[in-house]
């Protein structure tokens, strides 16, 4: 998964975050798991589904939700969502069913359970206050009913027993006839209603796991599918005012996917890939966590559908090609904890550092390796990843916080993978040039590591980092021991030299809410206000604007600032181009202050990396090694 980084930026200025084994196994059934799901029986807001499994030989079985699926780091609980969950017996009555937690239950005589019938609530209605942190599921993993579009995040409507998990699925979906229907698996049967309204899709997957895997947008959506070399790649997407399309984001992505897969080479598996692309209005019920989360052959992506193209098109190059590495990593090459994942209660993996970090550091490498960026461009996001890793912990252990990601203190770390991780990645990768000279790169060393392993093969998640010491060299488990696994904070200057690159001080655009990667303003929790904090003084336009630190913001074009909205309401800042109306009203020391201006662009100091004149010929031949490789 990947937040939309700002998003992320003004969620840790503004947000504290909220913290927060049972196997009763059933039995041996072979039956399919038959599900219908009837989106054309919504009723406020909740769809009916009905599950049927087949004949069980327990007395009790448990039939749950995930409290967390593979991809997020977080607790969802996808069981809060179900109401009025009833089991009945083949003749009709109800069987004796209890909740036994917020994601379980329990059903007493399993041997007569026909079926179980229950309404699914969607999540994106529950996002009033952020999509990260409050046990709300991120947006990507949500579910969305609404008249004129469905996100099939599968996993928030259909659950699982504990003993069945590798039983068959039939899943019927009724939806109404004009629907567009999206999804990344073929469907093996259509049916159409009694009078054509109505169109009954069937699908069949071999396993719960792939419930989870295969999400599906149905609904008034537009859909493009074009290919890239031999991949096939679909588009959906809805944007509520038709702002942006399908087309015109399918360059974008062509591009893109195209320099990915030449960067992977070999590597690149599968033959089809969906992404299915929401844009919220970011208004009530709409979604609210910006990102997107991987699946094997697939991506949800949410945005705010007010991103000007450009925007958009940049931030879907961002996170787009991150979920498309996801391929490789976990998705390919994972841990056991991975590979048996426990919906329930999940185990984690030390190696957070691979599965997002280097996930990261490729989705950036691939634009300069292929030519869609500059070296400039590159070294400012390798910069900006290291101010804002400086907002996290740098001393804490990686490997330690990735084995317990669900722990708050902890989990106020966790987005760093997508800081410090892809920076781990960057060092790896410089060092295992540097001592093969040029001949190995930490993709090849992903490579060699992926043909050991697979898809059907996970690794020992303990013995991982050693068979990567074994296979490479002395200076890599130094650096594993020291930074990685250790908790000394990395000189990121020593690798920036060994490529001949050095740091000089310069103006660079900035925008209303950062300066060079650093927000500036804070919460503060004792008033419940937001002010600036002591970096306005740096940020050309509010400066000029007469801004002093500590000045509380009032109101922002006519709504008034609150906390529980502060994530929201700073996006519109951060959106906010150079030539729009801006009026903000402040307060200092009592007396309130009116701004009332168009925006322009805004200029910060920040550090910029340019090659370094004295540079040796090793640097320079490290340098393009790792720049061109
Ligand atoms: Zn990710």
């Amino acid at each position: 998964m990947k937040n939309l980084l700002i998003y992320s930026l003004l969620f840790i200025a503004f947000k504290t975050f909220a913290s927060s084994t049972l196997n009763t196994d059933s039995l041996k059934s072979k039956d399919p798991i038959i599900v219908h799901i009837d989106l054309t029986a919504v009723v406020e807001d909740k769809v009916p589904v009905t599950v049927n499994p087949g004949r069980f030989e327990l007395d009790s079985i448990i039939y749950r939700l995930p409290k967390v699926i593979p991809g997020t780091y977080t607790i969802s609980n996808f069981g809060r969502f179900i109401e009025g969950l009833k089991a009945f017996d083949y003749s009709g009555k109800e069987l004796e069913v209890n909740q036994i937690d917020l994601n379980s239950w329990s059903i007493k005589n399993a041997t007569e359970l026909d079926k179980i019938k229950y309404l699914v609530n969607d999540t994106f209605d529950q996002e009033v206050v952020g999509g990260l942190g409050n046990e709300i599921p991120f947006s990507p993993a949500g579910t969305n009913i609404e008249e004129d579009v469905f996100v099939l995040n599968l996993h928030g409507f259909v659950g699982y027993f504990d003993s069945l998990k590798n039983n068959e699925y039939v899943l019927d979906i009724k939806s109404p006839a004009t629907f567009t229907r999206s999804s990344a698996i073929k469907h093996s049967a259509l049916k159409s209603g009694p009078i054509g309204r109505t169109i009954t899709t069937t699908y069949k997957v071999p396993r719960y796991f792939e419930i989870m895997d295969n999400p599906m947008m149905f609904g008034n959506i537009d859909v493009e599918e074009f290919k890239v070399g031999n991949i096939t790649v679909g588009l959906s997407v809805y944007s509520p005012n038709k702002i942006h399309s399908a087309s015109s984001i399918k360059e974008t992505i062509f591009e893109m996917m195209q320099a990915q897969k030449d960067y992977l080479g070999e590597l690149n598996t599968t033959a089809r890939y969906d992404i299915f692309l929401f844009l919220s209005t970011m208004g009530e019920g709409a979604p609210k966590g910006f990102g997107a989360l991987e699946h094997h052959k697939s991506t949800v992506v949410v945005y705010p559908e007010s991103l000007p193209a450009q925007a958009l098109a940049t931030s879907m190059t961002d996170v787009v090609s991150h979920e498309f590495f996801h391929i490789v990593s976990p998705l390919t090459l994972h841990s056991e904890d991975v590979h048996y994942f426990d919906y329930a209660s999940p185990t984690f993996s030390k190696h957070l550092w691979l599965y997002e970090g280097v996930t990261e550091y490729f989705s950036d490498h691939f634009q300069i390796s292929k030519g869609l960026i500059d070296e400039a461009n590159f070294y400012s996001a390798m910069l900006n990843k290291i101010n804002t890793s400086r907002s996290f912990d740098d001393i804490m252990s990686f490997t330690e916080m990735s084995e317990n990601v669900l722990e708050s203190n902890y989990s106020k770390n966790y987005l760093n993978v997508y800081q410090k991780g892809a920076l781990i990645g960057m060092c790896l990768d410089i060092l295992l040039r540097e001592e093969s000279e040029g001949n190995r790169s930490l993709l090849s060393l992903i490579k060699e590591l992926s043909m050991k392993y697979g898809i059907n093969k996970p690794f020992e998640d303990d013995k991982l980092i050693d068979e990567i010491i074994r296979i490479t060299y002395p200076s890599i488990g130094d650096f594993f021991n020291t930074h990685v696994i250790g908790n000394t904070p990395i000189d990121y200057d020593v690798f920036f030299n060994k490529v001949g690159l050095t740091k000089k001080e310069s103006k660079i655009e900035t925008n209303f809410v950062m300066n060079d990667g650093a927000v500036i303003f804070k919460s503060d929790t004792e008033k419940q206000v937001i002010r600036f904090n002591g970096l306005v003084k740096d940020n050309s336009f509010w400066n000029d604007q007469g801004v002093l630190p500590e000045d509380i913001v009032k109101e922002f074009n006519g709504e008034l600032v609150d906390m529980e909205k502060a994530q929201q309401q700073f996006m519109k800042l951060y959106m906010l181009q150079p030539g729009a109306e801006i009026e903000m009203k402040l307060e200092r020391d009592g007396e309130e202050i009116i701004i009332k201006t168009t925006a322009e662009q805004s200029y910060t100091t920040g550090v910029t990396l340019i090659p370094d004149e004295n540079a040796t010929k090793d640097q320079i031949d490290l340098r393009n090694s790792w720049l061109k490789g």
